[in-house]
Protein backbone atom coordinates (compact mmCIF):
# COMPACT_ATOMS: atom_id res chain seq x y z
CA UNK A 1 0.00 0.00 0.00
CA UNK A 2 1.47 3.77 -0.65
CA UNK A 3 0.27 6.65 0.18
CA UNK A 4 -0.11 10.17 -1.26
CA UNK A 5 1.35 10.83 -4.08
CA UNK A 6 4.66 8.80 -4.00
CA UNK A 7 4.50 5.63 -5.89
CA UNK A 8 6.83 2.03 -4.39
CA UNK A 9 9.77 3.16 -4.64
CA UNK A 10 9.62 6.65 -3.53
CA UNK A 11 9.22 8.59 -6.79
CA UNK A 12 5.73 10.73 -7.59
CA UNK A 13 3.71 8.15 -9.21
CA UNK A 14 1.89 10.03 -12.39
CA UNK A 15 -0.64 9.46 -14.85
CA UNK A 16 0.14 9.37 -18.61
CA UNK A 17 -1.92 12.53 -20.23
CA UNK A 18 -2.07 13.58 -23.98
CA UNK A 19 0.41 16.00 -23.24
CA UNK A 20 3.17 13.54 -21.46
CA UNK A 21 2.82 12.39 -17.76
CA UNK A 22 1.51 14.62 -15.30
CA UNK A 23 2.10 13.82 -10.86
CA UNK A 24 -0.60 12.76 -9.80
CA UNK A 25 -0.43 15.72 -6.90
CA UNK A 26 -1.21 17.67 -10.06
CA UNK A 27 -4.75 16.16 -11.18
CA UNK A 28 -6.80 18.62 -9.17
CA UNK A 29 -10.46 17.61 -9.50
CA UNK A 30 -11.11 15.09 -11.80
CA UNK A 31 -14.00 14.33 -14.34
CA UNK A 32 -13.44 10.53 -14.81
CA UNK A 33 -15.71 9.45 -17.23
CA UNK A 34 -16.20 11.85 -20.44
CA UNK A 35 -15.94 11.87 -24.01
CA UNK A 36 -14.50 15.22 -25.51
CA UNK A 37 -14.32 13.64 -29.05
CA UNK A 38 -16.55 10.84 -30.05
CA UNK A 39 -18.75 8.93 -32.60
CA UNK A 40 -21.00 6.15 -31.26
CA UNK A 41 -23.67 6.22 -34.49
CA UNK A 42 -22.24 2.31 -35.10
CA UNK A 43 -23.56 1.01 -31.34
CA UNK A 44 -26.71 3.06 -31.25
CA UNK A 45 -28.39 4.67 -34.07
CA UNK A 46 -27.43 3.34 -37.37
CA UNK A 47 -31.59 1.27 -37.72
CA UNK A 48 -33.41 3.61 -36.53
CA UNK A 49 -36.50 2.93 -38.83
CA UNK A 50 -37.86 7.07 -37.95
CA UNK A 51 -33.92 8.32 -37.96
CA UNK A 52 -33.57 12.29 -38.03
CA UNK A 53 -30.33 14.02 -39.10
CA UNK A 54 -28.59 17.25 -38.81
CA UNK A 55 -27.90 19.23 -35.54
CA UNK A 56 -30.04 19.30 -32.21
CA UNK A 57 -32.82 22.39 -32.46
CA UNK A 58 -34.75 23.41 -29.69
CA UNK A 59 -38.17 21.53 -30.82
CA UNK A 60 -36.28 18.18 -30.79
CA UNK A 61 -35.12 18.28 -27.36
CA UNK A 62 -38.35 16.85 -25.90
CA UNK A 63 -38.13 13.58 -28.35
CA UNK A 64 -34.56 13.50 -27.71
CA UNK A 65 -35.01 13.00 -24.13
CA UNK A 66 -37.94 9.96 -24.71
CA UNK A 67 -35.75 7.71 -27.46
CA UNK A 68 -31.75 9.22 -28.14
CA UNK A 69 -31.60 6.57 -30.91
CA UNK A 70 -33.50 8.48 -33.23
CA UNK A 71 -30.83 11.36 -33.74
CA UNK A 72 -27.79 9.94 -34.77
CA UNK A 73 -25.92 13.30 -35.21
CA UNK A 74 -26.85 13.88 -31.67
CA UNK A 75 -23.91 10.96 -31.02
CA UNK A 76 -21.14 12.90 -32.35
CA UNK A 77 -19.01 15.21 -30.97
CA UNK A 78 -16.56 16.57 -33.46
CA UNK A 79 -15.29 20.40 -33.21
CA UNK A 80 -12.51 21.33 -31.43
CA UNK A 81 -13.21 24.75 -30.79
CA UNK A 82 -16.71 23.93 -29.52
CA UNK A 83 -14.49 21.58 -27.08
CA UNK A 84 -12.25 24.02 -26.17
CA UNK A 85 -14.94 26.36 -24.97
CA UNK A 86 -16.85 23.88 -23.32
CA UNK A 87 -13.56 22.52 -21.81
CA UNK A 88 -13.36 25.48 -20.60
CA UNK A 89 -15.95 26.16 -18.51
CA UNK A 90 -14.91 23.32 -16.38
CA UNK A 91 -11.73 25.13 -15.58
CA UNK A 92 -13.28 27.65 -14.90
CA UNK A 93 -15.16 26.02 -12.02
CA UNK A 94 -11.79 24.56 -10.79
CA UNK A 95 -11.69 21.37 -12.28
CA UNK A 96 -8.17 20.75 -13.92
CA UNK A 97 -8.17 17.17 -15.51
CA UNK A 98 -10.53 15.32 -17.94
CA UNK A 99 -10.41 11.29 -18.96
CA UNK A 100 -11.79 11.18 -22.42
CA UNK A 101 -12.45 7.32 -22.28
CA UNK A 102 -13.23 6.56 -25.42
CA UNK A 103 -12.08 3.28 -27.40
CA UNK A 104 -12.12 1.70 -30.83
CA UNK A 105 -15.43 1.68 -32.16
CA UNK A 106 -16.88 4.79 -30.22
CA UNK A 107 -13.98 7.42 -31.70
CA UNK A 108 -14.50 9.53 -34.47
CA UNK A 109 -12.85 8.57 -37.71
CA UNK A 110 -10.15 11.38 -37.84
CA UNK A 111 -7.23 11.46 -36.06
CA UNK A 112 -6.74 15.15 -36.10
CA UNK A 113 -9.46 14.76 -33.77
CA UNK A 114 -8.93 11.47 -31.59
CA UNK A 115 -6.13 11.83 -30.37
CA UNK A 116 -4.60 14.69 -32.01
CA UNK A 117 -7.46 17.52 -30.85
CA UNK A 118 -7.22 16.31 -27.92
CA UNK A 119 -4.15 17.65 -27.21
CA UNK A 120 -5.61 21.07 -29.09
CA UNK A 121 -8.18 20.97 -26.23
CA UNK A 122 -5.91 19.97 -23.11
CA UNK A 123 -3.52 22.64 -24.37
CA UNK A 124 -6.45 26.05 -25.25
CA UNK A 125 -8.71 25.14 -22.25
CA UNK A 126 -5.47 24.24 -19.76
CA UNK A 127 -6.66 20.97 -18.85
CA UNK A 128 -4.92 17.60 -18.43
CA UNK A 129 -7.11 15.52 -20.96
CA UNK A 130 -6.35 11.31 -20.23
CA UNK A 131 -7.24 9.38 -23.25
CA UNK A 132 -8.72 5.77 -23.63
CA UNK A 133 -7.51 2.69 -26.07
CA UNK A 134 -9.30 -0.35 -26.15
CA UNK A 135 -12.64 -1.27 -28.00
CA UNK A 136 -16.42 -0.44 -26.96
CA UNK A 137 -19.38 -2.98 -27.54
CA UNK A 138 -19.43 -5.45 -30.51
CA UNK A 139 -22.45 -3.67 -32.80
CA UNK A 140 -19.62 -0.89 -33.13
CA UNK A 141 -16.16 -3.44 -33.05
CA UNK A 142 -13.95 -3.44 -36.46
CA UNK A 143 -14.06 -6.74 -38.60
CA UNK A 144 -10.81 -8.57 -37.53
CA UNK A 145 -12.44 -8.09 -34.07
CA UNK A 146 -14.37 -11.08 -34.95
CA UNK A 147 -11.43 -12.79 -36.61
CA UNK A 148 -8.81 -12.22 -33.49
CA UNK A 149 -7.24 -13.82 -30.66
CA UNK A 150 -7.43 -12.23 -27.35
CA UNK A 151 -3.75 -12.40 -27.23
CA UNK A 152 -3.74 -10.61 -30.47
CA UNK A 153 -6.52 -8.21 -29.21
CA UNK A 154 -4.29 -7.55 -26.14
CA UNK A 155 -1.48 -6.48 -29.23
CA UNK A 156 -3.01 -3.95 -29.92
CA UNK A 157 -4.04 -2.39 -27.00
CA UNK A 158 -0.47 -2.40 -25.90
CA UNK A 159 0.79 -1.00 -28.95
CA UNK A 160 -1.60 1.99 -28.78
CA UNK A 161 -0.54 2.31 -25.07
CA UNK A 162 3.72 2.20 -25.81
CA UNK A 163 3.70 3.69 -29.39
CA UNK A 164 0.68 6.01 -28.88
CA UNK A 165 -2.93 6.42 -30.54
CA UNK A 166 -2.18 5.34 -34.49
CA UNK A 167 1.04 5.28 -33.70
CA UNK A 168 1.14 8.97 -32.91
CA UNK A 169 2.98 8.90 -30.07
CA UNK A 170 0.12 10.54 -28.22
CA UNK A 171 -0.43 7.33 -25.71
CA UNK A 172 -3.87 6.22 -23.38
CA UNK A 173 -3.60 6.79 -19.70
CA UNK A 174 -6.79 4.20 -19.06
CA UNK A 175 -7.52 0.98 -20.60
CA UNK A 176 -11.66 1.40 -21.86
CA UNK A 177 -13.64 2.15 -21.50
CA UNK A 178 -14.80 -1.25 -22.98
CA UNK A 179 -17.59 -1.87 -23.96
CA UNK A 180 -20.51 -5.19 -23.04
CA UNK A 181 -23.71 -5.78 -24.21
CA UNK A 182 -26.32 -7.57 -22.08
CA UNK A 183 -25.89 -10.45 -22.49
CA UNK A 184 -22.43 -9.91 -22.81
CA UNK A 185 -21.09 -11.01 -26.50
CA UNK A 186 -18.46 -13.86 -27.41
CA UNK A 187 -16.40 -11.37 -28.77
CA UNK A 188 -17.19 -8.20 -26.10
CA UNK A 189 -15.68 -11.34 -23.96
CA UNK A 190 -12.45 -12.00 -25.88
CA UNK A 191 -12.54 -8.11 -25.35
CA UNK A 192 -12.17 -8.21 -22.20
CA UNK A 193 -10.00 -11.01 -21.80
CA UNK A 194 -7.55 -8.75 -23.99
CA UNK A 195 -8.01 -5.96 -21.75
CA UNK A 196 -7.09 -7.67 -19.03
CA UNK A 197 -3.85 -8.67 -20.18
CA UNK A 198 -3.31 -5.63 -21.19
CA UNK A 199 -3.78 -4.14 -17.62
CA UNK A 200 -1.81 -6.65 -16.14
CA UNK A 201 1.10 -5.93 -18.55
CA UNK A 202 1.02 -2.12 -17.98
CA UNK A 203 -0.86 -1.12 -14.77
CA UNK A 204 -2.98 0.64 -16.58
CA UNK A 205 -6.69 1.37 -15.17
CA UNK A 206 -9.05 -0.69 -16.65
CA UNK A 207 -12.89 0.94 -17.57
CA UNK A 208 -15.70 -1.32 -17.80
CA UNK A 209 -18.98 -0.30 -19.79
CA UNK A 210 -21.62 -2.72 -18.55
CA UNK A 211 -25.03 -2.47 -20.77
CA UNK A 212 -26.86 0.09 -18.03
CA UNK A 213 -30.62 1.80 -17.67
CA UNK A 214 -32.64 0.36 -15.19
CA UNK A 215 -32.42 -3.09 -16.72
CA UNK A 216 -28.54 -3.69 -15.96
CA UNK A 217 -27.71 -6.95 -14.48
CA UNK A 218 -24.23 -7.92 -15.62
CA UNK A 219 -21.60 -5.76 -13.85
CA UNK A 220 -21.39 -8.41 -10.14
CA UNK A 221 -20.79 -11.09 -12.92
CA UNK A 222 -18.45 -9.13 -14.89
CA UNK A 223 -16.25 -7.67 -12.17
CA UNK A 224 -16.00 -11.27 -11.19
CA UNK A 225 -14.57 -12.35 -14.13
CA UNK A 226 -12.22 -9.38 -14.47
CA UNK A 227 -10.62 -10.40 -10.88
CA UNK A 228 -10.21 -14.36 -11.69
CA UNK A 229 -8.02 -12.71 -14.43
CA UNK A 230 -5.88 -11.33 -12.01
CA UNK A 231 -6.65 -7.60 -12.27
CA UNK A 232 -6.09 -5.69 -9.13
CA UNK A 233 -9.48 -4.26 -7.58
CA UNK A 234 -7.75 -0.64 -7.18
CA UNK A 235 -7.64 -0.57 -10.93
CA UNK A 236 -11.22 -1.49 -12.11
CA UNK A 237 -13.70 1.36 -12.57
CA UNK A 238 -16.82 -0.70 -13.59
CA UNK A 239 -18.61 2.60 -14.83
CA UNK A 240 -22.25 3.71 -15.16
CA UNK A 241 -23.61 2.18 -11.91
CA UNK A 242 -25.55 5.01 -11.32
CA UNK A 243 -27.76 3.99 -14.33
CA UNK A 244 -29.58 1.17 -12.22
CA UNK A 245 -30.37 2.51 -8.94
CA UNK A 246 -30.87 -0.66 -6.70
CA UNK A 247 -28.51 -0.29 -3.69
CA UNK A 248 -27.37 -3.92 -3.38
CA UNK A 249 -26.58 -4.31 -7.16
CA UNK A 250 -24.14 -1.37 -6.57
CA UNK A 251 -23.06 -2.81 -3.39
CA UNK A 252 -22.80 -6.00 -4.66
CA UNK A 253 -19.80 -4.92 -7.73
CA UNK A 254 -18.41 -2.25 -4.78
CA UNK A 255 -18.26 -5.20 -1.96
CA UNK A 256 -15.51 -6.96 -4.79
CA UNK A 257 -13.41 -3.99 -4.04
CA UNK A 258 -13.31 -1.92 -7.46
CA UNK A 259 -14.65 1.67 -7.59
CA UNK A 260 -17.98 1.94 -9.00
CA UNK A 261 -18.98 5.26 -11.23
CA UNK A 262 -21.89 6.88 -10.89
CA UNK A 263 -20.64 8.87 -14.61
CA UNK A 264 -24.15 9.74 -15.60
CA UNK A 265 -24.93 13.00 -14.33
CA UNK A 266 -27.07 15.48 -15.98
CA UNK A 267 -28.42 12.22 -18.26
CA UNK A 268 -31.81 12.26 -17.31
CA UNK A 269 -33.09 10.07 -20.52
CA UNK A 270 -36.01 7.38 -21.30
CA UNK A 271 -35.40 4.15 -23.84
CA UNK A 272 -38.80 4.24 -25.39
CA UNK A 273 -38.02 2.48 -28.51
CA UNK A 274 -35.52 -0.14 -26.99
CA UNK A 275 -37.68 -1.31 -23.71
CA UNK A 276 -39.33 1.51 -21.87
CA UNK A 277 -37.04 1.38 -19.40
CA UNK A 278 -35.06 4.75 -18.00
CA UNK A 279 -31.59 6.27 -16.72
CA UNK A 280 -31.52 7.47 -13.20
CA UNK A 281 -32.12 11.00 -12.63
CA UNK A 282 -29.86 13.31 -10.62
CA UNK A 283 -31.96 13.39 -8.14
CA UNK A 284 -32.10 9.29 -7.80
CA UNK A 285 -27.89 9.65 -8.28
CA UNK A 286 -27.80 12.04 -5.51
CA UNK A 287 -29.98 9.95 -3.47
CA UNK A 288 -28.12 6.77 -4.06
CA UNK A 289 -24.67 8.25 -3.59
CA UNK A 290 -25.85 9.80 0.13
CA UNK A 291 -26.81 6.20 0.84
CA UNK A 292 -23.34 4.53 -0.05
CA UNK A 293 -21.73 7.64 1.56
CA UNK A 294 -23.43 6.21 4.61
CA UNK A 295 -22.54 2.77 4.59
CA UNK A 296 -18.97 3.56 3.83
CA UNK A 297 -18.19 3.40 0.48
CA UNK A 298 -16.77 7.03 0.08
CA UNK A 299 -13.02 5.28 -0.54
CA UNK A 300 -14.56 3.36 -3.71
CA UNK A 301 -16.58 6.26 -5.54
CA UNK A 302 -16.16 8.01 -8.67
CA UNK A 303 -18.69 10.38 -10.34
CA UNK A 304 -18.45 12.44 -14.25
CA UNK A 305 -20.86 12.91 -16.61
CA UNK A 306 -20.06 10.36 -19.54
CA UNK A 307 -20.86 13.47 -21.90
CA UNK A 308 -21.52 11.79 -25.25
CA UNK A 309 -24.81 13.52 -26.60
CA UNK A 310 -24.27 17.41 -28.43
CA UNK A 311 -27.06 17.71 -26.29
CA UNK A 312 -25.43 17.54 -23.27
CA UNK A 313 -22.92 21.10 -23.86
CA UNK A 314 -23.85 24.01 -23.21
CA UNK A 315 -24.46 25.04 -26.94
CA UNK A 316 -27.32 23.23 -27.42
CA UNK A 317 -29.22 23.25 -24.10
CA UNK A 318 -27.13 20.67 -21.77
CA UNK A 319 -25.41 21.02 -18.89
CA UNK A 320 -21.91 21.18 -19.84
CA UNK A 321 -18.63 19.69 -18.50
CA UNK A 322 -18.94 21.70 -15.28
CA UNK A 323 -22.41 20.48 -14.24
CA UNK A 324 -21.10 18.53 -11.02
CA UNK A 325 -18.81 21.30 -10.23
CA UNK A 326 -21.55 23.58 -10.74
CA UNK A 327 -24.68 22.39 -9.59
CA UNK A 328 -23.97 18.71 -8.16
CA UNK A 329 -21.14 19.68 -5.51
CA UNK A 330 -23.05 22.49 -3.63
CA UNK A 331 -26.24 20.41 -3.94
CA UNK A 332 -24.11 17.48 -2.09
CA UNK A 333 -22.59 19.71 0.29
CA UNK A 334 -26.16 21.50 0.95
CA UNK A 335 -27.28 17.71 2.31
CA UNK A 336 -24.12 17.46 4.62
CA UNK A 337 -21.54 15.71 2.42
CA UNK A 338 -18.56 17.33 3.96
CA UNK A 339 -15.12 19.17 2.32
CA UNK A 340 -13.04 15.83 3.32
CA UNK A 341 -15.56 13.53 1.29
CA UNK A 342 -15.67 15.60 -1.89
CA UNK A 343 -12.01 16.03 -1.98
CA UNK A 344 -12.36 12.18 -1.59
CA UNK A 345 -14.08 11.50 -4.65
CA UNK A 346 -13.50 14.49 -6.94
CA UNK A 347 -9.52 14.33 -6.34
CA UNK A 348 -8.02 11.09 -3.89
CA UNK A 349 -10.06 8.44 -5.53
CA UNK A 350 -9.08 9.28 -9.30
CA UNK A 351 -5.59 9.83 -8.20
CA UNK A 352 -5.69 6.48 -6.98
CA UNK A 353 -7.17 4.86 -9.98
CA UNK A 354 -5.58 6.43 -12.47
CA UNK A 355 -1.90 6.92 -10.71
CA UNK A 356 1.32 4.31 -11.73
ZN1 LIG B 1 -19.96 4.01 -21.37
Amino acid sequence: MTSGGLAAGGQQRTVMTVTGPVATDDLGTVLVHEHIFLDMRQSYTEHHPDARYGPPEIHMLGEWRRDYSKFPDFMVLDDVELAISEISAFAEYGGKTVVDATPIGARPPSRSLYPEGLRTVSVEAGVNVVAGCGFYIQASHPEYVRTSSSGSLAETILSEIDEGIYGTGIRPGVIGEIGLSQPVQEDEWKVLEAACEAQRQTGLPLYIHPYFGARARIAPDVAEFVLRKGVDPQKINMCHMDGYMNLDYQRSVADLGVFISFDNFGLENYYDSIDFSYNSHDSHRHEGLLKLLDLGYRDQILVSQDTCYKTQLTRYGGYGYAHILRNIVPALAHAGVDDTTLDCILVKNPRRLLGL
